[in-house]
């Protein structure tokens, strides 16, 4: 497989659906942060076929991994220090979300009160369901792809 280079410290996050790396790029920040980011994307994959990675070298701490979880709980977190894989990460979805994704209805109040943060919060854990704090429209996940 392709080698990017080792990263000392951060997150290699594999498994994400291919074509999807560029969106977790944006949902993660990262085009905001002061990180160094490898994409691989359609990477062979024996179980998925073809798959995307991800490879970010931070400070672990700064990170939000929250926001994998409501895109794709399959994605695989490796956490890198020194060089090593030192934890893989289990995806939770969180029970709110806040100020990452934006609210679709235009009638909700965060289309009018421009300012106001979006929060979705966790409607159905089972069906992994948002639905916005103000209008209770639901979050698409296709406005993702
Ligand atoms: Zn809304």
């Amino acid at each position: 497989m392709l080698n990017v280079g080792k990263i000392e410290e951060g997150f290699v996050l594999d498994h994400i659906k291919a074509g999807q790396a560029l969106t977790i790029y944006h949902h993660l920040g990262l085009d905001k942060m002061d990180c160094t980011v490898a994409m691989i994307m359609h990477a062979r994959s024996g179980k998925m076929g073809c798959k995307d990675i991800l490879k970010v070298e931070c400070d672990i701490n700064k990170l939000d991994m929250d926001v994998l979880a409501v895109i794709d709980t399959g994605i695989t977190v490796n956490v890198i220090k020194d060089g090593e894989i030192v934890e893989k990460k289990d995806l939770t979805l969180p029970k709110e979300i806040k100020g990452v994704f934006a609210c679709k209805n235009p009638r909700c109040i965060t289309s009018i009160e421009q300012e106001l943060p979006h929060v979705f919060f966790l409607a159905d854990e089972k069906k992994g369901l948002y639905r916005c704090r103000y209008c209770e429209e639901k979050f698409d996940k296709r406005q993702l792809d």
